[in-house]
């Protein structure tokens, strides 16, 4: 009879942990810390190999379940970022290998200054050396194949687990776009817009302990310059050294938000970016001790590729850069274009993924290509109700995404970075528009609605 009684007991016992968690989650990660010396990607002014690390660069991958078996693969990469050509590739190949829709696959990047050289991104910001450029080349096709075997190991690592989410509050991100009689200059901007929350989502597994933490934070991980020359992970690399200290047995890792005109300050030495990270860290583990907010329901995700325009351009706005311009990487950008000129295939436009997943009726992370400035973060954030992350940095990264305002005030978000990054100008007037469109569109797919004014 008492025998009986303990055996019902633990059933209902194992009921229980079983009807709280409405998820299964897998965590996995691989190292991607380049073992030869290779070109740093971030910085224009570099003169030669990255080589050595502060700490390893990591790729690490959360795959989420709902109870009706629909996954979602979260990936953060300790990257400048992924350019399309590789994310596609590995989605093409996640999709037939493990069944995961290109919906479901948020590859995002911490955008560290400190990583190497990712192919087919910021393309023509150096005229790079022939070895490099084939080192390069087998980097980026081990990457992808890491990358697949991160989400492998993910989703098979799938068990059941709680998911909560809260967010905190960081102040070191500062607006850089500084307005100088001669213009915007990227400087420091304390009166500009910042969105200084942090957003943390936990995942636990059934005994209570933490498997995961997921974190993000809109402020390029530039604290280390041009002149430093180890591998690391920047500010959140040494955030997500600091929460795995502190959560033995859990996975740190990190999103980067809409970052495009956001610098850490004060930044220039390592010892800045271990700072930041420490008060990031900080900031994260007070979130997680202090009670969050249980997830639940069915996941929903959507994937809206749309396209944007770059003002218009002819062959001969080449010819003259290319005859005129100084700087290499004008030169590269114009000889570029004027190849693509010549095989009759000038770039007029890109495609532009932006993505959304939606945690039953609560938690939607809104996941946004290239660098996206801050302003698309705040306005989405006033816009719709309820927890929502705004992601930038996400599937692709082909150049910054600024507003409209930004056009028309120039600086190097709307003008100047478009070189190192390949792309043939500035954007047409109405890409503040198209986005927005994107963005409605996306989070309509995942049943999200604006407030009602
Ligand atoms: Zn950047």
């Amino acid at each position: 009879m008492r025998r009986a009684a303990v055996l019902f007991l633990s059933v209902a016992a194992l009921c229980a942990v079983v009807s709280a968690a409405d998820y299964k989650v897998g965590v996995a990660r691989v190292d991607i810390t380049p073992t030869k010396p290779i070109w740093m990607s971030g910085y224009g002014d570099r003169t030669k190999p990255g080589e050595g690390a502060v700490h390893p660069i990591w790729a690490k991958a959360l795959a989420i379940e709902d109870a009706k078996g629909r996954r979602v693969v979260l990936v953060s990469t300790e990257l400048i970022g992924l350019p399309r050509a590789i994310s596609d590739l590995v989605a093409a190949r996640v999709e037939q290998q493990y069944k995961v829709p290109r919906a479901a696959l948020v590859l995002n990047s911490t955008h560290t200054h400190t990583g190497p050289f990712v192919r087919y991104n910021l393309i023509t910001m150096f005229d790079l050396p022939p070895d490099q450029v084939e080192r390069i080349r087998e980097y980026s096709v081990w990457l992808g194949d890491q990358l697949v075997t991160v989400i492998g190991a993910a989703l098979g690592d799938l068990k059941h687990a709680t998911i909560e989410y809260g967010q905190g509050k960081g102040t070191f991100a500062m607006n850089r776009r500084e307005k100088t009689p001669k213009g915007v200059i990227i400087g420091v901007n304390p009166s500009g817009p910042s969105d200084h929350a942090v957003p943390v989502i936990r995942v636990k597994g059934a005994d209570g302990k933490t498997r995961a933490i997921l974190f993000g934070y809109a402020c390029h991980n530039t604290t280390l310059t041009g002149s430093f020359y180890q591998f690391s992970g920047d500010y959140s690399g040494f955030t997500s050294i600091e929460l795995e200290k502190a959560n033995p047995g859990a996975t740190a890792m990190f999103f980067q938000l809409a970052a495009g005109d956001q610098n850490p300050e004060p930044r220039g030495t390592l010892a800045m970016a271990e700072q930041h990270g420490k008060t990031l860290a900080a900031e994260v583990n007070r979130v997680l001790n202090s009670g969050m907010k249980p997830l639940s329901g069915s996941l929903q995700m959507a994937l809206v590729n749309t396209t944007l325009r770059f003002a218009l351009h002819t062959r001969e706005t080449f010819e003259e850069e290319a005859k005129t311009s100084k700087s290499t990487a004008r030169r590269l950008r114009a000889q570029y274009h004027l190849k693509l000129y010549d095989e009759r295939r000038p770039v007029y436009q890109i495609p532009y993924p932006v993505q959304a997943v939606r945690f039953g009726n609560g938690l939607t992370l809104l996941a946004m290509g290239g660098e996206v400035v801050v302003e698309y973060a705040l306005k989405t954030k006033a816009k719709y109700p309820g927890d929502l992350i705004v992601a930038g940095y996400t599937n692709d990264v082909m150049c910054y995404i600024p507003t409209a305002q930004m056009l028309k005030e120039g600086g190097y978000e709307a003008n100047d970075s478009m070189v190192g990054y390949g792309q043939p100008g500035p954007f047409a007037e109405d890409v503040e528009e198209r986005v927005d469109d994107a963005i409605a569109l996306v989070l309509k797919q995942v049943g999200l609605r604006p407030v009602k004014r």
